[in-house]
């Protein structure tokens, strides 16, 4: 069943706009088991996102509260709701703040919705709220996204042999000094994910054919910046941490750096009803191992730009066990102005 609410409520079906009026009428409900109708909510967003709009304004309006639906899944249940909507949003938020409203306000993404998020931010509006979830405000203008508006499953298929590595547009277990531009001194000690980034709709241009996700020798709670060269590969690598990893924790890692293992090859499909939806992801459908595009997770602060202090684009975010090493999600951001990358490490939240 691709609709597994992680309350254990029965699956209601979500096919035709009257299952998406019944899920409403429950949700209105006093008593309604709200993340569990999350879960049908996050499959309709994944499928037929169009069947939402005519529920847009009285959700906005009157249930966002009820309305137990993780950020990514908002962008596409709400996504370009009327202009009023914006305009109740922004009086609320005026009135009394609310992460559920600004995130709301973020989700429609209207020229509308950016520009009252910018007048937000600079009237004392938090800035960080809208950052979380991957929307810069900057010094002049509307908000911007940075993200892609698309998004796509990230399926893991494993590969036996080395050399079959070269063939995949995405591969998984790349020799460091294919990514790093100084194998000998590079803090970079795992490979994650290459992906072609024309692949993922919506992405920003990039100079290289690939960009890469790489990992250090620490578990999590670290982020690492880094430029390209003219291959794409990673140079003046610098890191910081929330800790640095001990001695001790960095040699573990060290003595699992066995090459060749946990090889792969990453496939990219749309979302549709073969995936398994539970808890406001899709991490339980087999094979996959996170999501390219949409926004960041939205649980962490994310990286700006070494350089221009720009929010950074979100390219992709995976679970470690992509290739087993380090603990939590791995996330890959981009400024595609200064052509710089930051690889970031978080625990599960
Ligand atoms: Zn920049």
């Amino acid at each position: 069943m691709p609709i597994r609410p992680v309350t254990g409520m029965a699956p209601l079906p979500v096919d035709t706009p009257d299952d998406v009026a019944a899920l409403m009428e429950l949700l209105q409900r006093p008593d309604s088991d709200t993340r569990g109708l999350g879960d049908h909510l996050a499959f309709l967003a994944g499928t037929r996102p169009e069947l939402f709009r005519p529920y847009q304004e009285a959700v906005i309006t009157n249930m966002l509260e009820r309305f137990d639906v993780n950020f990514e899944d908002q962008c596409l249940l709400l996504g370009g709701a009327p202009d009023q909507c914006v305009e109740h949003l922004a009086r609320r938020l005026r009135q009394h703040r609310s992460f559920r409203d600004a995130w709301a306000l973020a989700a429609i993404g209207s020229a509308a919705a950016l520009d009252a998020i910018a007048d937000d931010v600079r009237h004392g509006g938090d800035r960080e709220e809208y950052e979380l979830c991957g929307i810069w405000v900057p010094p002049t203008g509307p908000a911007r996204n940075r993200f892609s508006p698309h998004r796509r499953a990230v399926f893991l298929a494993p590969i036996d042999k080395p050399g079959e590595l070269a063939a995949v547009d995405h591969p998984v277990g790349l020799p460091v000094d294919q990514v790093a531009q100084r194998p000998s001194t590079t803090p970079i000690s795992w490979h994650y994910l290459s992906l072609r980034h024309t692949d993922v709709p919506g992405l920003p241009a990039w100079p290289a054919d690939r960009v890469h996700l790489v990992g250090i020798r620490a578990g999590c709670s670290w982020t690492l910046h880094a430029g390209i060269d003219d291959y794409g590969r990673y140079h003046s690598e610098a890191i910081t941490y929330d800790e640095p990893p001990s001695p001790a924790e960095q040699e573990t890692y060290r003595l699992l750096e066995a090459p060749d293992t946990g090889l792969g090859s990453v496939e990219l499909r749309c979302y549709d009803a073969d995936l398994v939806y539970c808890n406001g992801h899709i991490q339980l459908t087999p094979g996959v191992v996170g999501t390219a595009g949409g926004p960041p997770i939205g649980l962490y602060t994310n990286p700006s730009c070494r350089s221009c202090g720009r929010l950074m684009f979100h390219v992709v975010t995976v679970e470690n066990q992509i290739r087993e090493y380090g603990d939590g999600w791995r996330s890959l951001f981009i400024c595609e102005d200064c052509q710089t990358v930051a690889c970031n490490a978080t625990g599960w939240n």
